[in-house]
């Protein structure tokens, strides 16, 4: 059985190896995905003690959540998951804006429960800050909706560290979902800090820099979606980062585990972060994921991994 982890100060309780699920039907962000690939993930995630799955509205747009909804009711075990979605994006003129208006918040939830099938959601995120919505006052709404038995969890994303204060004006933030992988650091400056001190659990999103910490990639490797406009996949800043990532392998090798598994493995030993969401593009990878658990870094190795990314 997989042990859990909490969530902060939330009774929620989470396999450590969650899954991200926006190429489950994020049409939208992938080329060629297959619905039944994606499917199958997240049976794949259930059946092997995976309760954490991490979706949004706009991961399709609303097709993630549909396939979820669909997986869960097939495999009736709703209860033993924990089921994060976000809100925010809407569509004004074909155009994607942010609203984070108590409003919009309120119906942007009724909308996410009709697709996963669910009369709750375990942990609801405002996906992205708007411009003119107190942060409170957002926060405030999923506090009603988690009062109301619609929500468990409060969370918020992609925002600054002065978003997330005044945010948690009230102490009502649980979680907060941020980018943070061993290339992208800048949340050790406050974001890490702060929501260590505040009991708040810190979810890093693409913690494998969509798939460049896998280890499998090598410099004639060619990408035909988000990866081929993404900085870290670009000239001689790939090539470096490449050769970080055979570093990482060698230390993987000698314990005889995989160089994703290492990456993940750090992370866990962060303040705060309870929880890691990898992405996945077949089942496998769910199942090669979940091998991290199986492994642990001693002090040494987690400092050289921490030297390896600061070079
Ligand atoms: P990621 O976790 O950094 O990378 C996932 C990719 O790595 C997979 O799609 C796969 O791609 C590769 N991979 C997975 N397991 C592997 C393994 N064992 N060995 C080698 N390669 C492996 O990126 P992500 O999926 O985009 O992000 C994770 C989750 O974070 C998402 O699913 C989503 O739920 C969430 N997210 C949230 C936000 C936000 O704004 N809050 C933004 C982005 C993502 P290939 O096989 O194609 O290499």
């Amino acid at each position: 059985m997989v042990k859990k982890n909490q969530l902060g100060k939330t009774d929620l309780y989470v396999s450590p190896i969650g899954l991200g699920t926006n190429a489950v039907g994020g049409h939208n962000l992938f080329p060629n995905l297959n619905d039944e690939t994606g499917k199958e993930m997240v049976r794949t995630a259930i059946n092997n003690g995976i309760n954490f799955l991490d979706t949004a509205y706009i991961y399709g747009p609303e097709h993630s959540e549909r396939l979820i909804g669909e997986v869960l009711k097939e495999t009736g075990n709703r209860k033993e998951m924990v089921i994060a979605t976000k809100g925010a994006h809407k569509f004004v003129d074909g155009k994607v804006v942010f609203d984070n208006s108590p409003a919009f918040l309120k119906e942007s939830v009724e909308s996410s429960l009709k697709r996963l099938q669910t009369d709750y959601i375990d942990l609801f995120y405002i996906h992205f800050p708007d411009n003119d919505t107190p942060k409170n006052e957002a926060v405030g709404a999923l506090k009603e909706l988690k009062e109301a038995g619609k929500i468990r969890a409060i969370g918020v994303s992609n925002f600054s560290i002065e978003q997330l204060k005044e945010a948690n004006k009230d102490g009502y933030v649980d979680v907060i979902q941020s980018e943070y992988n061993l290339f992208k650091r800048w949340a050790e400056k406050d974001l890490l800090p702060y929501t260590a001190e505040n009991n708040i659990s810190f979810i890093p999103y693409f913690p494998l820099a969509s798939g460049l910490l896998g280890g499998k990639y090598h410099k004639d490797s060619t990408f035909i979606d988000g990866r081929a406009k993404n900085p870290l996949f670009q000239g001689e800043t790939y090539l470096k980062n490449l050769e970080k990532v055979e570093k990482i392998r060698e230390i993987a090798q000698a314990k005889d585990a995989e160089t994703a598994h290492v990456v993940l493995a750090w992370y866990l030993t962060r303040d705060s972060i309870d929880a890691l969401i990898p992405g996945a593009k077949q089942p496998d990878q769910v199942m090669e994921n979940l091998k991290t658990l199986e492994i642990s870094l001693s002090q040494e190795e987690i400092e050289k991994i921490d030297h390896i990314f600061h070079n």
